[in-house]
């Protein structure tokens, strides 16, 4: 699909526009900014931080597809225009609608429509993006998600993967091998608990971090499709030997089988969570590891429980995307499951809120303590790029994921 389902069938839902709020105080803003919760100590009031202060928050735009569709003349306009706005991290799409961004992969086909403006954009892109001192994260958008269509009725396809390995495919509650959208259409995905779905996850998003100089790894959908996935075989034969319970759709109607399967979706993903972490410390030692989540309300549903995937050290930085006005109890929520504020941001949405509700989230998270923000997306924050530098972003900051040594090359 052309969006992401994560960040637009909730604002389409819930994004009711609370209008203009009181302009802040950049500097008392500033002094409060959230950082790694141990780098947050003394900035002192009411000055005008200097550049050269170690300020660190991560500042992050989520680059769409339809965003490198555009080409290379409005891709460095836009790298120009975000960094004199002071931002400072960059999340490039690695794995969408069954795709990868880059030339000559193993496991997965080419997106065409790059190939259309430049089958090698992604290197040029990072080069760019590092030349102006971005942090630049590998964004794996679809997660376990392998394919949309808009028709699956005229489109036999699964994508590459799953049409070369169908028993991989999730299933949902009444055994469809979809999760459809009406306004999106048909979304086709791996079984996330399957060890072998796992294993082409880790080597997929290892390959793009060995072929391309990124500097963290930052996954998405790392969960199950929704609330009424997955029932496959692998996964019904599992749960009873792991529970003793059956799986079939009469679960919902059993609240002791219900909250034991829950609980162990959980399990399940957050430990592929802790092999696909070992998988990028051996493919690149060091990387931090980020995450775009599900905030506090939805983590049973989906299966997925990053504040544990945070406690446990495989993830050093998570961001629920809480992408509608008037946000700030489901942001609290969110940052209050996190072992320490500093590891979680929060997603704002440039896309479905107005300028001034964009900079009152900025501010919010900065008073929380949080460490940082990212928007969706590129091509609406550039809009009001100059008005968020000059409300919140008047001076650079370091770029943070997670981790205080994060290097930008
Ligand atoms: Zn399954």
């Amino acid at each position: 699909m052309n969006l992401n389902f994560n960040r637009l069938f909730f604002c389409a839902l819930m994004c009711a526009a609370t209008g203009p709020l009181s302009a802040g105080a950049a500097v008392d803003a500033l002094r409060s900014a959230a950082v790694s919760g141990e780098t947050a100590a003394a900035i002192p009031p009411d000055v005008q931080l200097p550049a050269a202060l170690a300020l660190t928050e991560s500042r992050g735009v989520w680059v769409d597809k339809s965003d490198l569709y555009k080409g290379k003349e409005y891709l460095l306009a836009a790298l120009d225009q975000l960094k004199a706005a002071n931002l400072n991290t960059l999340y490039l799409p690695i794995w969408h609608k069954g795709w990868v961004t880059y030339p000559g992969s193993a496991y997965a086909p080419a997106d065409p429509d790059m190939a259309k403006v430049d089958v090698k954009l992604m290197s040029w892109l990072i080069d760019e993006a590092h030349k102006r001192g971005f942090m630049v994260q590998a964004w794996t958008e679809y997660g376990f998600g392998t394919y949309h269509t808009p028709n699956a009725l005229t489109d036999p396809s699964r994508g590459a993967i799953l049409d070369k390995r169908p028993e991989l495919t999730s299933v949902d509650k009444d055994g469809r091998p979809y999760e459809h959208i009406p306004e999106w259409g048909y979304f086709y995905s791996m079984c996330p608990v399957n060890q072998a779905s796992q294993d082409i996850v880790i080597a997929l998003f290892t390959e793009a971090l060995k072929v391309l100089p990124f500097d963290a790894l930052n996954l998405d959908r790392m969960r199950f499709a929704n609330a009424n996935f997955c029932f496959c075989d692998h996964c019904k034969k599992k749960f009873r030997e792991d529970t003793g319970y059956e799986l079939d759709s009469s679960i919902f109607d059993d609240p002791e089988r219900l909250a034991s399967w829950r609980a162990w979706r959980k399990a399940q993903v957050t430990a592929f969570v802790g092999r696909l972490r070992a998988a990028v410390k051996d493919a690149r030692p060091g990387m931090p590891v980020t995450a775009a989540v599900w905030y506090d309300t939805e983590l049973d549903n989906m299966g997925q429980d990053w504040p544990a995937w945070l406690r446990k050290g495989y993830l050093d930085f998570a961001v629920p995307m809480v992408y509608w006005s008037g946000n700030d109890a489901t942001v609290d929520g969110s940052a209050g499951l996190a072992p320490a504020r500093g590891k979680v941001g929060v997603g704002i949405s440039a896309a479905d809120c107005p300028k001034e509700e964009v900079a009152r989230q900025v501010r919010h998270a900065r008073a929380k303590k949080m460490g940082g923000v990212a928007f969706w997306y590129l091509n609406p924050l550039l809009g009001m790029a100059d008005y968020l530098k000059a409300e919140v972003f008047p001076t650079p900051a370091q770029p943070y994921a997670g981790t205080r040594a994060a290097k930008v090359k």
